[in-house]
């Protein structure tokens, strides 16, 4: 199993909705033990494989100890009862806004084997359950804040050093300022 690099907040990959696992066989396997490694060695909460790179239906869990994967998750809310708390992406770090996630869910879906699995996930169990599904569909917990939130997330991501490193800023040049070319 290898550690992967994380993709970053820019990169059109988290854009894209993931297509659904058809074979569980040993790339997929290897892809699970990827995204573990991965996501143990970052200490996040979820990684879902988009983050890798891999543009398929898994994501990989380690929720108050509880270390597992979900392949073609579906999620389910047995009622209507919401949280609020901080979150963040290990493909936007540093940048954590509170951000409601419904508090219980139930999540279907397959081990890497091809065995089906039921997880009744509430509180940060469901919240990862949530944010890592969206990753498969291509949204990001930033999606989910009011416009305010947002736009606050947005600012301490063009404040953030890695994403300065990925789009560096472009260089204002005024028309008149002279110059060289003046
Ligand atoms: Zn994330």
């Amino acid at each position: 199993m290898t550690v992967q690099p994380i993709r970053l907040f820019g990169d059109p990959v988290l854009r894209t909705a993931a297509d659904p696992v058809t074979t569980f066989d040993k790339e997929l396997r290897t892809l699970v033990k990827d995204l573990t490694q991965t996501l143990l060695d970052d200490g996040g909460a979820g990684l879902a494989a988009p983050q890798i790179g891999v543009g398929l239906r898994v994501f990989a869990f380690d929720v108050d100890g509880i270390v597992g994967h979900l392949v073609n998750p579906e999620l389910f809310f047995p009622d209507e009862e919401e949280q609020d708390g901080p979150e963040g992406c290990l493909s936007i770090p540093g940048v954590y806004v509170d951000t409601k996630r419904r508090l219980n869910v139930v999540a279907t879906g397959f081990h890497e084997h091809g065995e089906p699995v039921r997880l009744v996930g509430t509180g940060m169990m469901a919240r990862c359950c949530q944010h890592e599904t969206d990753h498969l569909d291509g949204v990001l917990f930033l999606d989910r804040l009011d416009a305010a939130a947002r736009k606050e997330a947005m600012r301490q991501i063009r404040a953030s050093a890695w994403y300065n490193a990925a789009n560096p800023p472009a260089v204002k040049v005024s028309p008149h300022a002279g110059g060289p070319f003046g």
